[in-house]
């Protein structure tokens, strides 16, 4: 369709970057009203304990329902929350539904959720948001814990350190996401006790590669000498599951023991004892 000239080519992309631009500004629209639609919901995927092969935990993962477009990745979503000013209160029903959902279980495992690095910049009362949720909903502190990337260090450090201190002295616990994919993660280690150092997806599906093994052995090392916990995230096969085990790993979350699921299915599977034949705890358990 575009022409070979100059003019043509010019009107082509230029359409083409309107569409674009009509596209991001009904998404926008659309977020904008999604809370207020209750279009939002939260989805948990388990955490299991290598050591112990327990189901421990879940991190709550966003899910946004789309009337027209269906489920929005949050991957898309989130950044635009954040570019828009939105991830203010979208984080706060996210964190108040999530600790809201996760009391009412029947039994104490934690709950991480997940907080963007805007969020920290622009919301000044984060730590009062996260007292206030904690309040509201009876959750204990020491069920929550915050997921947190890189990227939340890299600008206004010291106001974020001592707003990381303060949590930590609230009970609630620190992880660091994705770790290995940002900058300076090293330093942040060392400027922060993270309880829990998540280790990025792309080291664990390269379970095939030496490096990525490597890397994956390292971190293990690392968080076990600095005494925080490391979990290994998107485990997919029975093999990386080994692999993640043998390299030492605490912990694993991914679709192979368990996809992100609702609240009412994270409430049923906590009520199963030793678990049913097909538990993920087996599963794990048989792997030993
Ligand atoms: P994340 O925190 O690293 O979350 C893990 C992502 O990996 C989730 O994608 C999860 O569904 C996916 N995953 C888990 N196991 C597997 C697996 O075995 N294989 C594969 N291929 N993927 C797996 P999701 O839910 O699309 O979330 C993507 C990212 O969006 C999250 O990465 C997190 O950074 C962000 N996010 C999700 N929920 C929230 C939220 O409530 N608030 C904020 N601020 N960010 C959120
Ligand atoms: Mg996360
Ligand atoms: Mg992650
Ligand atoms: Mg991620």
């Amino acid at each position: 369709r575009a022409k070979s000239g100059g003019r043509g080519r010019y009107r082509f992309f230029s359409a083409g970057m309107n569409e674009a631009m009509e596209a991001r500004r009904t998404l926008e629209l659309d977020l904008r009203r999604a809370v207020a639609l209750k279009q939002f919901e939260m989805v948990y995927q388990p955490q299991f304990d290598l050591e112990h092969n327990t189901l421990v935990g879940f991190e709550a993962l966003l899910r946004w329902n789309h009337p027209v477009r269906g489920l929005v990745s949050p991957g898309e979503f989130v950044p635009l929350a954040e570019e828009i000013g939105l991830i203010t209160s979208i984080g706060e029903w996210t964190l108040r539904t999530a600790c809201r959902e996760a009391a009412g279980w029947p039994r104490e495992v934690s709950i991480a959720v997940n907080v963007s690095a805007m969020q920290f910049r622009s919301d000044a009362s984060l730590l009062a948001t996260v007292r206030s949720v904690l309040d509201a909903t009876g959750l204990k502190p020491s069920r929550l814990e915050l997921e947190i990337t890189e990227g939340v260090l890299l600008n206004d450090t010291d106001r974020t350190l001592e707003i990381l201190h303060a949590l930590k002295a609230l009970g609630v616990r620190i992880s660091m996401d994705d770790f290995g994919t940002g900058y300076s993660s090293l330093s942040y280690l060392r400027r922060f006790p993270f309880d829990k150092i998540k280790i990025d997806q792309s080291f664990v599906s390269g379970s095939e590669d030496a490096h990525a093994v490597a890397i994956v052995r390292a971190v293990a090392a690392l968080g076990a000498s600095l005494g925080m916990r490391t979990t290994a995230e998107g485990i997919e096969t029975h093999q990386q599951l080994a692999r993640m085990r043998a390299e030492g790993c605490s912990e694993v979350q991914g679709y192979l023991t368990g996809r992100p699921m609702s609240a009412a299915a994270a409430a049923g599977i906590l009520l199963e004892p030793a678990g049913p034949d097909d538990s993920p705890a087996l599963h794990l358990a048989s792997q030993k």
